[in-house]
């Protein structure tokens, strides 16, 4: 098959081999899970909440054991630029327009003296790009002014920082200072609460329920599997359930599709009908650059 994004997929694909293999439930244990789980709901014990989502994110780690942040970044300079031009698109579009920006700009003090006009016409494609440009570069001027072109490398140095909230602060605090972070996206939150290791709705609320249950050392990985099994199996209107490797620890199972046949079909990116060579490629350790210069669309 040639690897590309737009590989033709097979909808028809045996319900027993939906895309790569990942952890089946039957539906039978799923539907018991999930019955038992809601009507227990506000009992579950703190421990028992804690063992159950504990063995999700196990789960989740030998479901995805490539997940990483999905930005490509060399530096936490560019990662903090791809972060904050990532809001309202893709991580594929940044990805997509990063190489030409850090090539043009590669240092703060770079991008502090880029013209607006010239980076606009970079970052035109993620819209919002006169927005995104005037907070890049004053991002930038900032860094040179007040931290000597250095990114700060803790939350209130990087919250202080013009358009820098705490979801992004963590994902530079994660992902390119190896400092524990909790990355309360929209993935991330959905899933929190369909796992009901919360009931808010504010990010820095659900942040705080669910650091109760993981150790420090677990949040940045975590945050990076509920993304991606938010990405692939768990979707916001429709997530997979008939295929989903953590059904039977889910008090949502039965939100989406339960019927095995019909819930692969919904399966994303490299769980996709007929990308089993790209999970593969995953697999082998294949990096997401390696990948796309191999011609595989990645989604996300
Ligand atoms: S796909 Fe369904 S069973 Fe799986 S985590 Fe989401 S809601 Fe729960």
């Amino acid at each position: 098959m040639s690897p590309t994004g737009s590989a033709p997929q097979t909808p028809s694909a045996p319900v027993d081999a939906p895309g790569p293999s990942i952890r089946r439930v039957p539906e039978d244990k799923a539907r018991a899970g999930a019955a038992g789980r809601s009507r227990r709901g506000q009992e579950e014990t703190h421990t028992g909440r804690v063992r159950r989502a504990r063995r999700i994110d196990r789960i989740l780690a030998e479901t995805y054991p490539y997940a990483v942040a999905e930005l490509d970044f060399d530096s936490p300079f560019q990662l903090l630029v791809a972060t904050v031009l990532s809001a309202q698109t893709t991580d594929v579009k940044v990805n997509a327009v990063t190489p030409q920006l850090f090539a043009a700009y590669p240092t703060p003090q770079d991008l502090a003296q880029a013209p607006h006009e010239a980076v606009e016409e970079i970052v035109r494609s993620l819209g919002f790009y006169r927005a995104k440009t005037r907070s890049i570069i004053a991002l930038a001027d900032r860094l040179v002014d007040e931290h000597d072109g250095e990114v700060p490398d803790t939350l209130e140095g990087l919250t202080a920082l013009p358009g820098v909230g705490r979801k992004t602060a963590f994902v530079v605090l994660g992902n390119a200072f190896g400092r524990p972070g909790l990355t309360v996206d929209t993935h991330f939150g959905r899933l929190a609460r369909r796992f009901g290791f919360t009931e808010q709705e504010d990010p820095v609320k659900v942040e705080h329920d669910v650091a109760e249950l993981f150790p420090p050392k677990d949040w940045t990985m975590l945050s990076h599997r509920l993304i991606y099994h938010g990405r692939r199996i768990c979707h916001a209107r429709r997530p997979a359930c008939g295929v989903c490797p953590v059904a039977d620890l889910c008090p949502s199972y039965g939100t989406g599709v339960t019927d095995p046949q019909a819930a692969a079909r919904l399966l994303k990116y490299e769980f996709a009908p007929g990308r089993e060579q790209l999970h593969r490629r995953f697999l082998e350790g294949a990096t997401r650059r390696q990948l796309r210069a191999e011609g595989y669309g990645l989604g996300a």
